[in-house]
């Protein structure tokens, strides 16, 4: 820990809360830049909208949602219409304050004109989302589950799940949605800070049981009540990997914007806790993500009034440590070199299993053939030998450091046949499962709007900034060939300014001027929309994705000729 400042270069930085830090030149950091901006709750509705306007079968998992304030007339309309059209359908609302968290300011609601129009709708904007009003339930309570998800990378894009999670329970036995009980938050929401300062919350030992469980418990359950857990699994990861589809857009413009290409800079990783909810029909529903999921493993428990103790959380810690101990060993540094040094200790073992020379010359062999070979002292071999079984033998820079320490050779140590080979072999089983891109194939297709943002990308210009300027919108117009007479720069400049004006008069982000990501999405749907008419959106803007690619192509090819000209 550097609480007053950090002087030496690390190999991982394990953030707390945000990638904040501008002086990191190289390693790897635990937090993605922009990623708090990018799950917030009006962020990601967003997000999840766009992706439901393209596919609105593969994104079914998101509840419909609505902005508010700005979204409010469109959410009275819709939900009168929806009850117009099927009086039968009697919906319940939950309305959850952006950037809130912890069941903070959450309150259900039945009908729109039940919205608290006091100023806070202002001052502090929400999302309001159909509220799933049969959840599945154990013991007549309501859970959600919260899984841990590292995204490893971002390009290529890399996605790991964590084998359990957590599964969190409400304290009273669940209702459906009436108006007596819609303010029961111990038994609509889930949130453990909620729910721990009910009376009916059971801290347990157990994995199983008491108000805080693992998630494979509850699969055994379910299993044994002749549920297909392997198909609620497959949703699981479905689910995961759709909405960091979603998602990626907006991290690669924050992450061009702060680590430019081709500047020295960090990677970056992140642990991210996504919030599921399950209905009846096993269907998994997600409520959110978190970019800081809370990493306890102990509770607090009140021993007298007023007299709290830290305790073990068995729970917790089942879960969580593996995450972190697997998130460690998956982006471990040492991984790599590791490998290098594993060929040297079969090729060393090779060596002293024939001449019975020493380590040394399997290693001058390995990589130094123009060194002086010496012999070994018992002591050396005994080192190496030491460094290699324990796999902490970090470089070949370092078996060779080890090697010269000591010059004369004695009768080296052939290693055990069984010895462990490397750290890996003394620790569990990975808990972490790859899922991208090891499933790559059947999502690709959806990966749209991380086109578009490349494009967008393109052409921001200078580095450093997240919003397209009228020149950058201008240039990408025309490389693309895009204007025509039905379509003048004058129009475009328009275009621009239009949707530009309306997404900077709504966005939170009032720093930079220009076009956000979300406002190019928007002026690409629209070209895509007026160039390729009969064909359903996600044709329309794949259509156009190829259609520029393509220009841009051709004039990257002709500035390479022009070039060598
Ligand atoms: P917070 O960040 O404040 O925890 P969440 O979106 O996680 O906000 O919502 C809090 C709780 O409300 C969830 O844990 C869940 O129990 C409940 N909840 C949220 N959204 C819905 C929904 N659409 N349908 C049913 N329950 C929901």
């Amino acid at each position: 820990q550097f609480p007053f400042g950090r002087r030496l270069p690390c190999d991982i930085y394990w953030h707390g809360v945000s990638f904040h830090d501008n002086n990191i030149f190289s390693g790897q950091v635990n937090k993605f830049p922009g990623m708090m901006e990018t799950v917030r709750k009006i962020t990601l509705s967003r997000a999840m909208r766009t992706m439901q306007d393209l596919f609105p079968l593969e994104y079914n998992f998101y509840p419909r949602s609505w902005i508010l304030p700005e979204e409010l007339p469109l959410f009275v309309s819709e939900v009168r219409r929806m009850k117009d059209s099927d009086p039968s359908w009697k919906p319940t609302f939950i309305v959850k304050p952006d950037g809130g968290c912890q069941g903070d300011g959450i309150y259900l609601i039945k009908d729109p004109s039940d919205i608290r129009l006091t100023g806070s709708i202002q001052s502090r904007p929400a999302v309001v989302q159909e509220y799933i009003c049969k959840p599945l339930l154990v013991d007549k309570l309501k859970f959600d589950i919260r899984l841990y998800v590292l995204l490893k990378s971002l390009e290529p894009l890399e996605i790991y799940i964590a084998k359990d999670g957590l599964s969190r329970f409400c304290t009273e036995p669940y209702q459906e949605p009436t108006l007596k009980n819609l303010h029961q938050v111990f038994m609509h929401l889930t949130n453990y800070s909620l729910n721990i300062h009910s009376g009916n919350f059971i801290h347990s030992d157990s994995v199983n049981t008491g108000s805080k469980r693992t998630f494979s418990s509850i699969l055994c359950r379910l299993s044994s009540r002749g549920a297909d857990v392997k198909k609620l699994w497959s949703d699981i990861i479905s689910l995961v990997i759709k909405t960091i589809i979603a998602l990626t857009p907006e991290l690669k413009v924050y992450y061009q914007s702060d680590i430019p290409a081709g500047k020295p800079g960090p990677t970056c990783f992140q642990i991210l806790g996504f919030d599921i909810l399950l209905m009846k029909n096993l269907k998994p529903v997600l409520l959110e993500v978190n970019a800081n999921p809370s990493m306890r493993i102990e509770h607090e428990q009140e021993l007298s009034p007023g007299v709290f103790e830290n305790v073990p959380s068995p729970v917790d810690e089942e879960v969580k440590v593996a995450v972190i101990r697997d998130t460690l060993r998956l982006v471990d540094p040492q991984k790599k070199k590791r490998k290098d040094t594993q060929l040297i200790y079969d090729y060393s073992y090779f060596s002293l299993h024939h001449c019975k020379k020493c380590c040394y010359s399997s290693v001058l062999q390995a990589g130094m053939k123009d060194k002086q070979h010496k012999h070994h002292s018992l002591k050396l071999s005994l080192k190496l030998k030491f460094y290699l079984k324990l796999g902490s033998c970090q470089s070949l820079e370092q078996v060779l450091e080890v090697s010269e320490e000591l010059p004369d050779a004695g009768p080296a140590v052939r290693p055990e046949p069984d010895a462990p080979r490397g750290p890996e072999a003394a620790l569990p089983s990975l808990c972490l499962k790859q899922v991208f891109p090891k499933y790559a194939k059947q999502f690709s297709y959806l990966r749209l709007v991380d086109r578009v943002a490349a494009l967008f990308i393109r052409f921001l210009g200078v580095k450093g900034t997240t919003k397209l300027g009228p020149t950058g919108f201008r240039t990408f117009i025309r490389n693309c060939k895009l204007s025509n007479s039905n379509f003048s720069m004058a129009a475009v400049d328009i275009l621009y300014i239009d949707i530009t004006r309306r997404w900077n008069s709504m966005g939170i982000d009032h720093k930079e001027s220009g076009m956000c990501l979300q406002a190019f999405v928007e002026a690409f749907f629209c070209l895509a929309q007026k160039k390729y008419k009969s064909l359903p959106l996600h044709e329309q803007v794949a259509s156009l994705i190829e259609f520029c690619e393509c220009h841009l192509a051709a004039l990257h090819g002709k500035r390479l000729v022009w070039g060598c000209g």
